[in-house]
Parts: C-alpha cells; sequence; structure tokens
C-alpha cells in the first residue's frame, strides 16, 4: 500500500494528547496494559487497553466511543456493549491488540443531545440520521485524530481495524495511519435494536449483513 498517494495522509499529525499515566491491568479476560491519554483542549480522558507488543505491522484494533446507556445502564437500543465485548474478546483471544475507547459519547454530540435524539425517535418515528439532523448534527461527528495519535503513541505501525464501518478506515488513513485490513465484528440483533442497526446499514454505509434465517444475528464489519 506504500507507494499508493491515498494512503498519504492529508492533514499534519496532530499533538492534541497528552500521555497521562499507565498501568497494568488486571481483568476477566487476563492481563492488559492501561494507558491514559489527556486531551489538553477539554481535559477528557481517552483510554487505550493494549494486549501484547504492538509495536509492528497489522496489530488488531477497536476503536471504540463510549457509550453510557448501553455499557453502564444495559439499553438496548443499540449494540455498543456487545461491540466492546468482543472487541476485548477477539484481542484477549489472540493475545495482541488495541482498545481504543474514546470520550465521545452519541456518536460525539453528548449524552444528553444522545437522550434527546431518542426522544424524536420515539416520538416522530425518525431514525438516528433524521434525529440528528433535526436536532443539527451531522450523522457522525466523531473525529479520528485523537485515535491516531494515541495509535501513534503507542508505536502501532499499521493496524487490522476491527469494525463494520468504512468511515473509520477513511478517518484513520485520512490521519495517516495504515490500515491494512477490516476484521469484521458480529454482533447480536434483538427486536429493540434491529431497526437502529438497519439505519446504520442502510443510511450511513455500515457492512452489516443480517443473517435473515434465524433472525437472530448480525455480522458486521
Ligand atoms: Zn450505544
Amino acid at each position: 500500500m506504500s507507494g499508493n498517494t491515498k494512503m498519504l495522509p492529508s492533514r499534519k499529525p496532530t499533538h492534541h494528547l497528552e500521555r497521562f499515566s499507565e498501568s497494568d491491568l488486571p481483568t476477566s479476560r487476563g492481563l492488559f496494559r492501561i494507558v491514559i491519554f489527556r486531551d489538553k483542549r477539554d481535559g477528557k480522558e481517552h483510554v487505550a487497553m493494549v494486549r501484547g507488543d504492538v509495536k509492528k505491522e497489522g496489530v488488531p484494533v477497536r476503536i471504540h466511543s463510549e457509550c453510557a446507556t448501553s455499557e453502564l445502564f444495559g439499553s438496548l437500543r443499540c449494540d455498543c456493549r456487545a461491540q466492546l465485548d468482543r472487541a476485548l474478546d477477539f484481542i484477549a483471544q489472540g493475545n495482541v491488540g488495541v482498545l481504543l475507547y474514546l470520550r465521545q459519547e452519541g456518536r460525539g454530540i453528548g449524552l444528553g443531545n444522545k437522550i434527546k435524539a431518542y426522544a424524536l425517535q420515539q416520538d416522530h418515528g425518525l431514525d438516528t440520521v433524521e434525529a440528528n439532523m433535526k436536532l443539527g448534527f451531522p450523522d457522525d461527528v466523531r473525529r479520528y485524530d485523537i485515535a491516531s495519535e494515541m495509535l501513534r503513541s503507542l508505536g502501532v505501525q499499521s493496524v487490522d481495524l476491527i469494525t463494520n464501518n468504512p468511515l473509520k478506515i477513511a478517518g484513520l488513513v485520512d490521519e495517516g495511519v495504515p490500515v491494512r485490513r477490516r476484521i469484521p465484528s458480529r454482533t447480536l440483533t434483538n427486536p429493540l435494536n434491529v431497526d437502529y442497526l438497519k439505519t446504520k446499514r442502510d443510511r450511513s454505509g455500515h457492512l452489516i449483513e443480517f443473517l435473515e434465517e434465524d433472525g437472530s444475528e448480525a455480522k458486521a464489519g
């Protein structure tokens, strides 16, 4: 992929983060190293969960945005907690990889606005994209400069990205992080999140395959 001009970063590397603290962290999936990066602009603390030697090519990486409703409170409106769990499982099983946990709730619009969007969906039958538009937000305001800065600091040479979302690949490459390939992320559907997942697929370009035979599983990338 070197020599392909598409792989060249379109922007200069940013330096918004301070590598603030780190420690070994025993977890239910074995030992990780947790590294905290502080954004000098807003004080937000972004997390890297690191397993094994990641100063090399083709490191499995998941870029995950925080989702309090799903991860803390068990919401069934989205599949964030399942995606987080499966990415950590995958990294633990291969004994190498990085999970970046970015503090950008609700695709970057914040928890309060996310709940406003839920209310619009509930009361007016809008989908995720329409509700965000109505609130004045683009569909996805997440940024990838933070993720690329974290990966550079960790010494990752190139990435095998665990994702369903082609925008994430483009976002990383745009920030100068080579993506070697995509590792599909599988997730389960339920009656409450199937519309959300279909909107992701049909309106936001996510590569999600639904296994309609049993209606119980979605395969996403
Ligand atoms: Zn979520």
